[in-house]
């Protein structure tokens, strides 16, 4: 076998879905799940949690292999339906249903179902990417309110800058959402994990903590650890080959990383087809038998470098660590200009997860 494996531990994901409850403990929680439990496997995540109030996610491929897991637990489809024949199929599926656009409310209200939708009402509150305008959306409440098709009316919103609690377009849209106070819902929901961790007053009925089940900060001047988070992925390896490299050689594709003096380079089976991103510069930090190593040279498809000079015990088979429990991914994709959401969900298809 390739040494390269996600180990995914699901007591983190339990923990991290305890303190995201511990947060506002009288309200609901739904947990993330789309694109593949952001990379940690849909099936186990759900699986490993049987007593969420509910899952999110983003389509309705995802939401059949969910409820096939979770016959009860709400099961909230983030993009909604675009037409009757999906309409059915959530209804089918017992979804509730975001509806975010006059189309999608339209082919609601034109849909024969075999059960009415718990219908979410979004709210442009100022991300300006989905949703009604305030006062489009009391049109539509208006509409819907009573309609056939639908079992029971909800708000939701979601914040663009919830990452940086001092961001003045928060409260601003905080406000936007208060101002519909008066229009009755059946719950309302506007917190994701930054705002779970930093703004008690969007709490409201449900929360939708997505990246602090897996682990990692949704700030990027907050540790996960400072967080009371554990992270859930452990990218791992094994070194496969170790070579000297002369001063003034280079090493990798473009020959774009060059030794200043003799050094000792270890190659990792592990390239930016298995998700790691090519954008990593040289100094990425990486662990080689527990110890942190600089990447050296560009990442390829299937394999990485790193500079061994200060470790010269590694050796081919010497354990790596990609991120995970003891490199957090969020230092990872610091280094690498992104986010740990990007590098978590990205991890390919052709890596083996292991769930423990
Ligand atoms: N709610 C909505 C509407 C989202 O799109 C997302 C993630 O993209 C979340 C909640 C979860 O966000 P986070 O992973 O930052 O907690």
């Amino acid at each position: 076998m390739r040494p390269l494996v996600a180990t995914i531990d699901l007591s983190a994901i339990r923990h991290n879905y305890a303190q995201a409850r511990a947060c506002a403990p009288q309200r609901q929680v739904f947990a993330v799940v789309k694109a593949n439990a952001y990379g940690h496997g849909a099936r186990e995540v759900v699986s490993a949690l049987p007593e969420a109030d509910g899952f999110i996610v983003a389509c309705l491929e995802e939401a059949g292999e969910v409820r096939g897991l979770h016959g009860k637990a709400r099961l909230l489809l983030l993009q909604g339906c675009f037409e009757a024949a999906e309409y059915r199929m959530a209804a089918q599926l017992a979804l509730d249903v975001v509806v975010q656009s006059a189309e999608q409310a339209e082919a609601l209200l034109g849909a024969t179902l075999a059960q009415p939708l718990n219908v979410w009402l979004k709210l442009d509150s100022g991300m300006h990417r989905l949703g009604f305008a305030e006062s489009e959306l009391r049109a539509w409440h208006a509409r819907l309110s009573g309609a056939e098709q639908v079992a029971e009316l909800n708000l939701l919103s979601h914040f663009a800058c919830a990452d940086q609690p001092e961001h003045p377009l928060n409260a601003a849209q905080l406000a936007v959402f208060r101002s519909l106070d008066d229009l009755p819902f059946a719950s309302r929901s506007l917190a994701n994990s930054a705002a779970i961790l930093s703004r008690p007053e969007a709490h409201l009925d449900w929360l939708r903590p997505g990246i602090m089940l897996y682990g990692a900060s949704p700030f990027a001047d907050r540790s996960a650890a400072e967080l009371g988070l554990k992270p859930a992925m452990t990218l791992s390896g094994a070194l496969i080959a170790v070579r000297e490299v002369p001063a003034g050689d280079s090493v990798g594709y473009g020959a774009s990383w060059v030794a200043e003096r003799p050094t000792r380079i270890g190659t990792i089976s592990c390239g930016y087809a298995d998700g790691y991103p090519r954008s990593a510069p040289a100094g990425t930090p990486v662990l080689v038998c527990g110890q942190r190593v600089p990447l050296v040279g560009r990442v390829s498809m299937d394999l990485l470098t790193v500079d061994l000079s200060a470790l010269p015990e590694a050796q081919v088979g010497s354990p790596v660590e990609l991120w995970g429990a003891q490199l957090p991914v969020d230092e990872v994709a610091a280094a690498c200009g992104t986010i740990g959401y990007e590098l978590l969900s990205k991890v390919a298809a052709r890596v083996p997860r292991r769930h423990r």
